[in-house]
C-alpha cells in the first residue's frame, strides 16, 4: 500500500529540488541537457570567479527565470505543500513556494526574486520586478546599491559560493524538528537531500522520497522509509485531500483502505 501522511504527522517538512518546478519550464538549468551544458560561456558566468564582469549575464539569466516563474505561477505540487502547512527547504530560486502560500521557506540557493549588493558585507536587498534584459533596471532594481554604491546582483548562489548561513541554520532546525520529512523534485541521493534526510530520520522523522523515477540507491541507502514512484503533482495533492478529509471528519479514516487514491 502506498504511503500517505497520517494524523500523527504534525510537522511536515518538504525538501524540494528543480523537478518540482520542471513543468513551468524552469527545470532545464542543470543536468546533461541543461542550459549550462549547452552554453559553456553561460556556465562560466555562473561562477563566483567571473564577478563582476558576469553581472549582466546574471541579470539576463536569473531575471528571465524569475519572469518565467512569475508568469507561470506555482504547480499543483507547490499548492499542495502550502495547503498542508508544510515547512519548506528548497534548492529552487524561483519563489514559487512563497507564491503558492508557503510562509516558512529556507532557500538554500538564494532567490531570483531578490536583488542584493555585490559586497557580501552590505545589508541592502530588495525584491525584484522581473523583466527582460541584462541591466538591473530591467528587473526593477537599481544598478548601484543605495547603501554603498557597489553594483547590485540577483541573490542567487553561484558555483563556488557559500550557501547562505541563515538558510542552512533554518534547514537544519526544520530537519531536526520534522516528524515527516519528504523529498520531492530531487533524486534524494545528492546533497543536500543526501545529508538532510538521514538527519531527519535519525531525529525520529519518517522519511519519504517522491520521484517519477527514483534512483535505485534511494531504496538501498537507508535514508528513506518510503520511496514512492510517482508524479509529485499527483501524489502531493492526493495527500492534501486526504488530510483535509480527516480534518473535516475526524472519524473518517482514509488510511484504512476502501478509498482509491485519485491518481
Ligand atoms: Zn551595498
Amino acid at each position: 500500500m502506498s504511503f500517505r501522511p497520517g494524523p500523527q504527522h504534525r510537522r511536515i517538512v518538504v525538501l524540494s529540488g528543480a523537478g518540482l518546478s520542471a513543468r513551468t519550464g524552469l527545470g532545464t538549468f542543470r543536468g546533461p541537457d541543461g542550459l549550462w551544458s549547452l552554453d559553456p560561456q553561460l556556465e562560466e558566468a555562473m561562477h563566483a570567479s567571473a564577478l563582476p564582469g558576469s553581472i549582466p549575464a546574471l541579470w539576463r539569466v536569473w531575471g528571465d527565470m524569475a519572469r518565467v516563474a512569475a508568469a507561470h505561477g506555482p504547480t499543483p505540487g507547490h499548492f499542495a505543500i502550502a495547503r498542508m502547512g508544510a515547512q519548506v527547504i528548497t534548492q529552487n530560486v524561483d519563489g514559487l513556494h512563497q507564491a503558492a502560500g508557503s510562509e516558512d521557506v529556507a532557500e538554500l540557493h538564494g532567490s531570483a526574486r531578490r536583488a542584493v549588493c555585490l559586497d557580501p558585507r552590505c545589508p541592502w536587498s530588495a525584491p525584484l520586478v522581473p523583466g527582460e534584459g541584462d541591466r538591473a533596471e530591467d528587473h526593477g532594481a537599481p544598478s548601484a546599491c543605495p547603501v554603498c554604491g557597489a553594483p547590485t546582483r540577483p541573490d542567487v548562489v553561484l558555483f563556488d559560493e557559500q550557501l547562505p548561513a541563515a538558510a542552512i541554520d533554518r534547514a537544519l532546525a526544520l530537519t531536526r524538528a520534522a516528524d515527516l520529512f519528504v523529498v520531492v523534485g530531487s533524486s534524494g541521493v545528492v546533497m543536500p537531500a543526501a545529508q538532510l534526510a538521514p538527519r531527519a530520520r535519525a531525529a525520529g522523522a519518517t522519511t519519504v522520497l517522491v520521484d517519477i523515477d527514483p534512483p535505485r540507491e534511494a531504496s538501498r541507502g537507508g535514508s528513506f522509509d518510503h520511496v514512492l514512484r510517482g508524479d509529485a503533482h499527483e501524489v502531493l495533492p492526493d495527500w492534501e485531500r486526504a488530510r483535509r478529509d480527516v480534518a473535516a471528519n475526524p472519524f473518517l479514516d482514509p488510511f484504512g483502505g476502501g478509498r482509491p487514491a485519485q491518481m
